[in-house]
């Protein structure tokens, strides 16, 4: 019998909340997993504790004061990349066979364009990478026939549905959305939400930008249009539903009204896990479902009156070419703003909506063109 394959991993955000889960996926099933290259932006004493646990020899910190620091404080063998550029140089520098994407924002983009061209396989938790280049992630990806393996739970459990079937036999994906903190909220009450609030997510611990995208219903407009690239199916096939207890992960329903879902709790070990040991299930310590306790699982329509989010996304997502792009950076901007206090939560949705209003869409845009849209919607003042 062919002897498993164990998985060379570079995880770029490995101080973040999939990077964390990341690492403890590999501590689960060592047989499976190896972490060969560790990358973050400034959380050094994060990382300094990570590279101890994991022995790598190769690690990037993106800013260059931090960078600074970790030199000082790694052991003298580990080489420290730095810079943007350092992402690239890290995935060029390890022998990694899988690259894990894990980086907030479109950041992640050049890195996971290089592991393509090198013959990487991609797991892609960065969803901002393929709402703004989903055509050229996944176009290179198939020719360079690398996989592109979706940790983002929805688009696991989509995969997990899908595995071995003819897309032809598709009638849609369905999309589950906790529905975030304020599912029940009236439109009044929006206008009034604290940041506090905001970020208590009811059944994830996620990074603060995920969360707050949650909590706008973003985060579910950009995994419609995240889905449509990953699966090659058009927008309207597409549907979100909302199910607050967060164990559906997601469905798919077939040609013949038959409907497959994928059921597990809410932590993001398990997708991280799939994506590594995929197409195998290796026996792990995470813990099993106990129907009988669940008791109940609700589902109800997404109110699009109340979080505009879906109706954006899916106009991006249709209209296509620069615009996608153009909705995810007006909506990071906007997401920075309100963390920092500059904006309130509604406004979030009207300033990706304005920005999205002014912008001259470009169909078929080259990845320069994206990157120039990425910057032209980035630079629109928030009023
Ligand atoms: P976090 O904010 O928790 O972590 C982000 C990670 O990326 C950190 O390690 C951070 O380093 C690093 N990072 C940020 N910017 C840069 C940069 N410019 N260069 C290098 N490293 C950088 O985010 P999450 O883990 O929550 O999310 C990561 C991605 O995964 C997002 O795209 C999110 O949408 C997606 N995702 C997350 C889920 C979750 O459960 N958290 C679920 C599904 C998808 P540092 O610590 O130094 O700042």
């Amino acid at each position: 019998m062919k002897s498993p394959r164990r998985r060379k991993v570079l995880v770029l955000g490995s101080t973040g909340s999939i990077g964390t889960s990341a690492l403890k996926v590999a501590k689960d099933i060592p047989d499976r997993m190896e972490i060969v290259g560790l990358a973050a932006a400034r959380s050094v004493e994060a990382l300094v504790a990570q590279v101890a646990e994991t022995g790598v020899k190769q690690v990037c910190v993106t800013d260059a004061a931090s960078a600074k620091q970790a030199r000082s404080l790694l052991p003298a063998d580990v080489t420290v990349f730095d810079g943007t550029r350092g992402l690239v140089d890290i995935v060029q520098a390890t022998e990694a066979d899988l690259v894990l994407v894990a980086i907030v924002g479109v950041a992640g983009l050049a890195p996971a364009l290089e592991a393509i061209e090198l013959g990487k396989d991609l797991a892609v938790a960065s969803k901002e990478i393929l709402v703004m280049a989903g055509e050229a992630v996944m176009s290179a990806a198939q020719r360079k026939g690398v996989l592109v393996l979706p940790v983002d739970s929805e688009h696991n459990a989509i995969y997990q549905c899908l595995e071995g079937r003819d897309p032809a036999q598709v009638r849609r994906l369905i999309l589950t959305a906790s529905g975030g903190p304020f599912r029940q909220a009236s439109a009044e009450d929006l206008e009034n939400v604290t940041l506090e609030q905001a970020l208590k997510h009811p059944t994830w611990t996620m990074g603060r930008k995920i969360t707050i995208d949650s909590a706008t219903l973003f985060n579910k407009g950009l995994e419609m249009i995240e889905a449509r690239w990953l699966f090659g199916v058009p927008m309207n096939r597409v549907d979100v539903i909302v199910h607050p207890q967060s164990i559906v992960h997601s469905m798919v329903e077939f040609v013949d009204s038959s409907v497959l879902a994928q059921l597990s709790h809410s932590d993001m070990c398990f997708p991280i896990q799939y994506a590594v040991t995929w197409p195998d299930r290796v026996v792990n310590t995470l813990r099993p479902l106990n129907f009988a306790e669940l008791a109940t699982l609700q589902f109800e329509a997404p109110r699009e009156d109340v979080f505009p989010a879906l109706r954006l996304a899916r106009q991006a997502g249709e209209i296509g070419g620069t615009l996608p792009a153009v909705l995810n950076a007006a909506n990071e901007v906007a997401v920075e703003a309100f963390l920092n206090g500059r904006i309130k939560f509604t406004a979030i949705w009207h300033h990706v909506e304005k920005v999205m209003e002014k912008h001259q869409v470009m169909a078929h845009p080259t990845l320069d063109q994206l990157i120039e849209a990425d910057g032209w919607a980035r630079g629109m003042v928030i009023q």
